[in-house]
């Protein structure tokens, strides 16, 4: 290993962990959007366009989240001489859904295309980045075989959730997300009732919601059908260890609709 640590900014907080995983003792992440917030709402800070304006690599997303759609352009011009790598190159988007990151296959194509921005502007450490990345790959297909395991043979595949940021997650393990926003929307009067109809008819008994948002409205609809609020965390940044929480939830509320 030779140089100073190479300056990094990402969009949301598993990034910053697949980078530090990636960049161990060689980079210095600076993450956007902060603990709490939501990357469909965050605005930067003039401190944070400072800490960009100071960077070698963004490692953006890439998938169309709203704080990249509304903000690249300047995070761009700030900082002409900083590359910027997409991490969802290779990633198939699918109806638009932004959340890529909550399937460990997902993951794994980002957290190589991290090691390639890293490798590109610092081609001196680019075996170290290497050996990173293949360790924490693995680690990554050692998560996605548990998650397989935990979710396979479960009766009952759907699961009620209030911000429906885990598709990509159902999709790679065959279950089916039951949204309560829709399209980024709250329920109208009309598909609350359709909605906790639906909840009784399939027997749902919990509602699945981010820690950090809508805690009271997923609460109150819970209570509507005597259901009760779980929460799973799309955005924290231990990732394997969360991904890993949310598949066990998941599937002991769905033991639970047996
Ligand atoms: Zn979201």
């Amino acid at each position: 290993m030779s140089g100073s640590r190479l300056k990094v900014v990402v969009t949301i907080l598993p990034q910053a962990e697949f980078v530090e995983k990636v960049g161990g003792e060689m980079v210095e992440v600076t993450v956007m959007v902060p603990p709490g917030a939501s990357p469909h709402t965050y605005e930067p800070t003039p401190k944070q366009l400072f800490e960009v304006s100071e960077a070698d690599i963004y490692f953006q997303v890439g998938s169309g989240i709203d704080f990249e759609r509304f903000f690249m352009r300047k995070i761009s011009e700030v900082n002409r001489r900083m590359l910027i790598v997409n991490c969802s190159e290779g990633i198939r988007i699918v109806n638009r859904d932004p959340h890529v990151w909550l399937s460990p296959i997902n993951a794994e194509v980002m957290v190589k295309n991290i090691y390639r921005g890293l490798a590109a502007v610092n081609p001196e450490n680019e075996e170290y980045y290497r050996r990173n990345m293949e360790h924490y790959i693995e680690e990554l297909k050692k998560l996605d075989e548990e998650i397989r395991k935990t979710l396979e043979v479960l009766p009952v595949r759907y699961f009620m959730i209030y911000h429906p940021a885990w598709s990509y997650f159902a999709r790679e393990y065959n279950l089916t997300q039951i949204p309560v926003e829709k399209e980024g929307k709250e329920p109208t009067a009309r598909g609350m009732i359709a909605l906790i109809d639906q909840a009784r008819r399939l027997g749902v008994k919990v509602i699945f919601a981010s820690p950090q948002f809508n805690r009271k409205k997923a609460e109150a609809i819970a209570e509507s059908f005597g259901g009760k609020v779980v929460f799973i965390d799309p955005l924290a940044k231990g990732y394997v260890e969360n991904l890993r929480e949310a598949a066990f939830k998941i599937a002991w509320s769905l033991r639970g609709n047996e």
